[in-house]
């Protein structure tokens, strides 16, 4: 709960010790309540006319009406959408050099599951093989469910890794984040397994210069739909417009998926210290799909990918 004059955490003595170690800036109050029932119970005796402010987003209906209870009628409250997110969204130095190393332990673990890739493995063990190595690199987990989809089931954005083996002659998308003290990183990269035929090169060929000229336009300033446009130009240029149906990007933090999300003609501004993710596709249904994601750091004066594994077409 933040006041004018003082933040604190509320929590219960199961976290007394983990609180102090690593909660800076705030008081810390152990409760034998739930949180939200001490911060509503700390707002209802405070004196004169209070108002307060919560992130909807954050709160499920049951804890609304817990805390809401616990505060009582005289408590004006105000949803105050994204001020938090807003807040984390500009980062500084030392968290950029965090999220630069969870970016480089992503790029390097897929880097090194390439040599499992061949017919018979499955999307599973190879999606075991990179959470195991995330960890073994020094991440606390994956960001996210490792996504390893292969075939006609790479046509599918977010197909999480299934039983199936990997064939000959087909497209395999890795989808894989790790968090590293407290941060999100978020890479996708697509090989194809054999010799990939030109319909396929040209396909990817178009993704990759689709996700360059999107990174090209990150700056500080620019709108979040102007480094779509760009990304949706390329592929709409190459006839594959209809063939890209989400968005080219979102922002990265604490969170795999913040603010801004870099849509169409989203007019949020990208700031100096924002962290998104640059990551066109295009899905063919029965055939596959082709993306390519990175993590952009916007800078002064421009930007800088974080990420750094290989980008061009793997034939394995
Ligand atoms: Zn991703
Ligand atoms: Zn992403």
């Amino acid at each position: 709960m933040v006041e004018a004059e003082r933040a604190t955490l509320f929590t219960d003595n199961r976290y007394t010790v983990q609180a102090k170690d690593e909660v800076c800036g705030a008081r810390v109050e152990i409760t034998g309540k739930p949180g939200l029932v001490a911060a509503g119970m700390r707002l209802a005796s405070l004196r004169g006319r209070v108002r307060a402010g919560f992130a909807p987003e954050q709160l499920t209906m049951g804890q609304w009406e817990a805390v809401g209870k616990a505060a009582g009628k005289r408590v004006r409250w105000t949803a105050v959408k994204g001020a938090v997110e807003s807040l984390r969204g500009v980062k500084d130095d030392g968290e950029i050099a965090v999220m630069r190393e969870a970016a480089i332990l992503a790029g390097r673990v897929w880097e090194s599951v390439l040599k499992l890739v061949k017919p018979g493995v499955t999307e599973i063990e190879l999606a075991a093989e990179i959470e195991y190595g995330m960890r073994m690199g020094g991440a606390t987990g994956p960001a996210f469910d490792t996504i390893v989809a292969s075939g006609p089931r790479a046509a599918l954005p977010h197909g999480r890794a299934s039983a199936k083996p990997l064939e000959k002659n087909e497209l395999v998308v890795f989808d894989l984040g790790a968090i590293l003290r407290g941060y999100c990183s978020d890479i996708t990269r697509t090989v194809y397994v054999g010799r990939a035929p030109r319909k396929i090169k040209r396909w990817y060929a178009a993704v990759l210069e689709a996700q360059e000229a999107a990174r090209a336009a990150v700056k500080p300033g620019v709108t979040a739909g102007e480094v779509d446009a760009a990304a949706r130009g390329v592929l709409d240029s190459r006839g594959l417009g209809r063939r890209f149906t989400h968005s080219t990007g979102h922002g990265l933090g604490i969170e795999v998926h913040e603010a801004p999300r870099l849509g169409r003609g989203v007019e949020s501004r990208l700031a100096t210290g924002n962290v998104v993710t640059i990551e066109p596709g295009v899905y063919i249904e029965g055939t596959g799909g082709i993306r390519i994601e990175d993590d952009i750091w916007v800078r002064a004066g421009g930007a800088e990918t974080l990420s750094q594994a290989r980008r061009e077409l793997l034939e394995l």
